[in-house]
């Protein structure tokens, strides 16, 4: 079976964690840092706060942020159901903003539109998560126009995008949002096993950040609300939790991160040798945002015929081609639809879902096996 995604683990990345291991410390020492720093330095973006997922990272970033019960939270309905949790966790309502049909993200569009109805409800949300789809770039600057006069915060969900870039910039330099989330999940662009990382220029958020991340406990006698008792002494000011990363796992991360940039070529030689080899076929291809470079995580074809979606992803399947599904509408979700979603809400998104299917791309993909999968997709579109 070809997988659709698959981590690049090399010798330099075991001689890394082997020395970790051997260290006096496996846990908060001085690699989470380095990782840390590494990441910001690449992205262009002031402070970096690793921690224990993506998903941790986009709770602590809302916290930060101060969406709490009874507030607003808005994202795109195609992605990790993850996004969306995150406003849930805190007691936010969770809403969508449809989709753009040709790069799957949130469209600008229909966001202008949600956003003028919701000012006249005179419900706006505090929170809005824009994510990369496939590791594309939101149109970040357009969406940054609309919901900023509103004083609305924004986190990028950039879990699909690390070494993208956007108008000149490398995703992750926050430069049109608060907060840019990265994650380093095996099937992403580089991998910790589990983490990751909150990037932000605003040096009292990644405090925050970092305070929330580890009990809300500090040691900074700037943060304490009183006197040290002593040099034992620390403070635990807020509610915090324990999403600390590893050093193991920073030290994976810090030898992957070296060939980010490697990556992320091969996975773009890879999508645009796709885009030739599909060119002809009942199928669409992904579009292409001008002035942004994809990371490529994922490459998803969209069949013409909805009707022939399954059967052409279980042939696939049976015929050794590891295609996968990204994503089911989340508002479609059992738990969303007992908030009240239903079938019809986002109609761009549900297009979408009725005619995807994500086919192998990971950055040791080699021409043969690509052609392999481009072959068993000739044959069962036929
Ligand atoms: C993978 C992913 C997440 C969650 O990442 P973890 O590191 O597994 O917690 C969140 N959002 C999106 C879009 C993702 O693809």
């Amino acid at each position: 079976m070809i997988p659709y995604g698959r981590q690049d683990i090399r010798q330099q990345d075991l001689d890394a964690v082997i020395e970790v291991l051997k260290s006096d410390f496996i846990t908060q020492g001085p690699v989470v840092p380095q990782f840390e720093d590494a990441l910001a330095e690449k992205s262009g973006a002031a402070h970096a706060v690793a921690m224990n997922s993506a998903t941790s990272a986009l709770h602590v970033a809302v916290v930060a942020l101060g969406l709490g019960q009874g507030d607003l939270m808005w994202t795109t309905p195609i992605t990790f159901v993850a996004s969306a949790n995150c406003g849930r966790y805190v007691g936010a309502d969770v809403d969508f903003v449809d989709i753009d049909p040709d790069t799957f993200n949130m469209c600008p569009r229909a966001l202008a539109t949600k956003l003028a109805q919701a000012e006249a409800a005179g419900r706006l949300p505090k929170v809005i998560v824009p994510v990369h789809m496939c590791g594309q770039s939101a149109a970040m600057c357009e969406i940054a126009e609309l919901v900023r006069p509103y004083g609305i915060r924004i986190v990028e969900d950039a879990s699909h995008a690390v070494g993208g870039r956007y108008r000149d910039q490398p995703v992750g330099s926050c430069q049109y949002s608060d907060i840019t989330i990265f994650s380093f999940h095996p099937v992403k662009i580089i991998t910790t096993a589990e983490g990751g990382m909150a990037l932000t220029n605003d040096a009292e958020l990644a405090a925050r950040m970092e305070l929330l991340r580890s009990h809300g406990i500090t040691r900074d006698p700037t943060r304490m609300t009183q006197d040290s008792d002593g040099p034992w002494y620390y403070q635990q000011v807020e509610l915090g939790w324990n999403y600390r990363m590893t050093e193991i796992q920073a030290a994976l991360g810090l030898s992957q991160q070296l060939r980010l940039a490697d990556y992320v070529e091969a996975r773009n030689a890879l999508a645009n040798r796709y885009d030739r080899l599909l060119a002809d076929l009942p199928l669409d291809l992904p579009g292409r945002l001008e002035a942004t470079r994809s990371a490529f995580h994922l490459y998803v074809i969209r069949l013409h015929d909805a009707s022939r979606r399954r059967e052409v992803f279980e042939t696939l399947r049976a015929n050794g081609i590891g295609v996968n599904l990204h994503y089911i509408p989340v508002h479609l979700q059992p738990y969303y639809r007992d908030l009240g979603f239903a079938e019809g809400d986002f109609p761009a998104a549900e297009d979408y879902y009725s005619r995807a299917i994500s086919i192998p791309l990971f950055a040791q993909l080699s021409e043969v096996e690509q052609d392999e999968v481009v072959a068993r997709i000739l044959e069962a579109l036929q």
